[in-house]
């Protein structure tokens, strides 16, 4: 892998979606944070300039670039501090759409995945209930085979762009044990009701739901990919989500490393400024190193995925947990060097720290990538077992 992944055309988008972030984006969080908004009218501008659909195919309105063009869209969206907004922007682009790409008929690729990436339709995944989130197998809304169509029953929790979603890619059981599927979800469809969640500790800025199904007719040609497939699709396809939060983790890291930098420059403590602490300045040294640590393995994951598709997922597993780990300590030590004005809201800070502390919970906790690792490392060990037996 090069150590710099990106073309021109990388920089000239990157460069373009900056300009677009200081127009649209950061002269408003303030207000959006403090008021708990999340604007659709975002996801329509970001629709119309093409920055949802960069990594998508121009059949569906894409832009037809590799993976690396969503990470330039992440790293920037990072610089504007905003977890909460990004979150939904992510949770629209990069958990249910590349399901829509891998699934879905050619009906359904032009009905949801187009006008969601021209940002006319606000998409959701809804996978986690009120009883099940890691345990996915563990979901207990239904979906009855009622011969025409399916009938939905059931609750969904936290499900982000849940009141605001046109449509959402909805796990449902269809079967004992493991047996799920997924459905496209028309969410004016008669039966269904969502109500925000606003209690969150951060994240104030993106739209968290939970959802409720009663008796929903949905169409037979809602399903997306086969019946009873779900539980495998979930595990197999859910990897550009974890991708980004690793991208996110390690820009986060950076940003709030910068921020600190900054602040030790200006403030004084003993009659010079913090950053001739040698204290302080060895706490930035070990910062950028985790930075670059988290920046190398998440690109590692991205190339990978670029090369290999869902098969890259141990890479995936590690760079997610390592990232959201990393970066929450990272964030928290720029939070200490900002002592007590790190605390209020007037630095950004304290809105980092509150909203990175999601990222080792979202997109499938740091306990469950080290599940699938763990999982993988002694596997190789049985293999390697069975072979010398063979040998033998
Ligand atoms: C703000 C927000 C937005 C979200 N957005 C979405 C969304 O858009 N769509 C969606 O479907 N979900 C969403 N989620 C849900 C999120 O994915 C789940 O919260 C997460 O998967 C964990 O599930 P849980 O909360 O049920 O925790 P649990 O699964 O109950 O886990 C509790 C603790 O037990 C640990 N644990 C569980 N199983 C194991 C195990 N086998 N081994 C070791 N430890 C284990 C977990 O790691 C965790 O520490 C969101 C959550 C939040 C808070």
């Amino acid at each position: 892998m090069t150590t710099n992944p990106f073309t021109p055309e990388h920089e000239l988008l990157r460069q373009s979606f900056r300009q677009f972030c200081e127009a649209e984006i950061i002269p408003n969080v303030k207000y959006w944070e403090e008021n708990k908004i999340c604007e659709r009218e975002v996801f329509r501008k970001m629709g119309e300039q093409g920055f949802f659909g960069v990594s998508f195919p121009e059949e569906y309105g894409g832009s037809g670039m590799d993976m690396w063009s969503a990470v330039v869209i992440s790293e920037e969206l990072t610089k504007a501090n905003i977890g909460g907004l990004s979150m939904s922007l992510y949770a629209h682009t990069y958990l249910p759409l590349p399901v829509v790409l891998a699934l879905g008929t050619e009906e359904q690729k032009q009905k949801y995945l187009a006008p969601a990436l021209r940002g006319e339709k606000v998409a959701a995944l809804g996978i986690t209930e009120p009883g099940a989130g890691s345990d996915v197998g563990g979901i207990k809304t239904t979906a009855e085979d009622k011969g025409d169509h399916y009938l939905v029953n059931g609750s969904k929790m936290f499900i982000t762009n849940g009141t605001m979603a046109d449509f959402i890619v909805l796990a449902v059981r269809t079967g004992e044990g493991h047996t799920l599927s997924l459905l496209l979800f028309d969410t004016n469809t008669p039966g269904f009701t969502a109500n925000s969640v606003h209690n969150k500790l951060g994240m104030h800025s993106s739209d968290t739901g939970q959802l409720f199904f009663e008796n929903c007719k949905v169409p037979k040609s809602a399903l997306l990919g086969e019946k009873d497939f779900g539980f495998y699709y979930i595990m197999s396809n859910f990897q550009e989500e974890r991708l980004i939060a690793s991208v996110t983790g390690a820009a986060s890291a950076a940003h709030a490393t910068l921020k600190a930098k900054r602040y030790m420059q200006e403030r004084e403590a003993f009659g010079r400024p913090i950053g001739k602490f040698q204290v302080l300045r060895h706490k930035i040294a070990k910062m950028a190193v985790t930075s670059e640590a988290c920046k190398s393995i998440a690109y590692r994951a991205v190339a990978e995925y670029i090369e290999l598709g869902p098969a890259a997922y141990k890479i995936v597993s590690m760079a997610k947990a390592f990232c959201c780990e990393e970066s929450f300590n990272v964030v928290n030590e720029c939070l200490q060097i900002h002592g007590g004005w790190g605390y209020m809201e007037d630095y950004g800070i304290a809105r980092s720290f509150r909203d990175i502390r999601l990222m080792t919970m979202g997109a499938g906790t740091t306990e469950i990538m080290y599940e699938i690792i763990s999982k993988i490392e002694m596997d190789e060990v049985k293999h390697e077992k069975q072979f010398v037996k063979a040998r033998v």
